[in-house]
């Protein structure tokens, strides 16, 4: 048996001259830092929890989070629990005291401990950078002649806005700097690259067309070169209705949002809808859109051929007819192209 120098109980055995009961109430120790900081954003209201900031903080827990890391305790505790309570009052100084319960081997120690927290007025990453004007890449939507037509660009206004917000909700760190109106196109300065990127993809497959990229240098960080991305989409020279010549052949665009896939169009000499790939689009000649479309008074109609009054000069012009032109018509609708009248079949899906 050995005794206790503190309180003189004969134990088996000591841990520093002391029994368990007396080594737990000197040595077995709890602490908590006053006062501990929680910096909120005071522009958006996040919250800072590490290094991160948290939109739209659950600010009780992120309390919590920072009241445990805010406790020390001696090495030597096997377990430990406690109680915290909030006390109301000024809400930028919160008042709590901890009770800290401790175990070592089977005996227990309480500890009160208190604190304060202050909320401390901060200025998030994403605050601070909106207000810098940041922005790690642009993002143009250009039309290859004219001006991007008004549903165009609604289109792809939407289309930025609607990815931002999805991305936001997934408290993704992103937002658009500036949006502009430029060369007859859009530009988007955005916080991320890799979402600049994924868009502009997204949108040479919606709206048709085609992406390049770019970079420059934009500065260094961290000791690094930090490059600032341009992705570029080319929109297609032709819209959905447009009338385009290649070799020899008329066209008209059924769906000029195909991506990279080949472009549907209506073969208007052979009423037949087929598929033209990118490179004949390329070469093709664009006479233009609905502008182009006139009514010509029919004189006469025969088994292949319809006999019309051209819109323009009302000579007498012989037409083909196609196959499963619905006879007896009394006007039918034609273009000029390459100064030869050709008449247009009705639409087909
Ligand atoms: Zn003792
Ligand atoms: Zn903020």
């Amino acid at each position: 048996m050995m005794i206790c120098v503190e309180c003189g109980s004969q134990v088996e055995e000591l841990k520093r001259g002391l029994c368990l009961e007396c080594y737990v109430q000197k040595y077995v120790d709890a602490d908590i830092e006053d006062p501990i900081e929680i910096k909120l954003c005071s522009k958006c209201g996040s919250a800072k929890k590490g290094k991160k900031w948290l939109e739209r903080p659950d600010l009780q827990s992120i309390m919590l989070d920072r009241i445990e890391d805010a406790i020390s305790l001696s090495s030597s505790i096997d377990q430990f629990s406690y109680h915290v309570e909030f006390h109301e009052g000024d809400p930028r100084n919160i008042k709590v005291n901890v009770t800290i319960e401790m175990v070592v081997e089977d005996h227990i120690r309480e500890k009160d401990l208190s604190s304060n927290i202050i909320l401390k007025k901060d200025q998030c990453t994403n605050c601070s950078r909106r207000e810098g004007n940041y922005y790690e890449a642009i993002l143009q939507v250009r039309p290859s002649k004219k001006e991007m037509t008004e549903e165009q660009k609604k289109g792809v206004i939407r289309t930025v806005h609607k990815r931002i917000k999805e991305d936001k909700e997934k408290k993704r760190d992103i937002f658009i700097t500036a949006e502009r109106e430029i060369h007859g196109g859009l530009d988007f300065y955005l916080s991320d690259k890799m979402v600049s990127k994924n868009l502009s993809y997204d949108i040479a497959d919606k709206f048709g067309g085609v992406v390049t990229t770019s970079s420059e240098l934009a500065g260094r960080e961290d000791g690094r070169n930090v490059y600032r991305m341009t992705y570029s989409v080319r929109l297609p020279p032709y819209e959905e209705g447009d009338f385009i010549g290649h070799q020899g052949m008329i066209y008209r665009i059924k769906n000029a949002k195909s991506g990279s896939d080949p472009v549907t169009v209506h073969d208007i000499k052979n009423d037949k809808i087929t598929t033209l790939d990118k490179k004949k689009i390329k070469e093709a000649h664009i006479y233009g859109g609905e502008e182009l479309i006139k009514k010509a008074v029919v004189v006469s109609e025969e088994e292949n051929e319809i006999q019309v009054l051209d819109p323009e000069t009302y000579d007498t012009k012989t037409l083909l007819k196609p196959e499963d032109h619905p006879p007896g018509k009394k006007e039918v609708e034609v273009i000029k192209v390459d100064e030869r009248l050709v008449l247009i079949p009705q639409e087909k899906d």
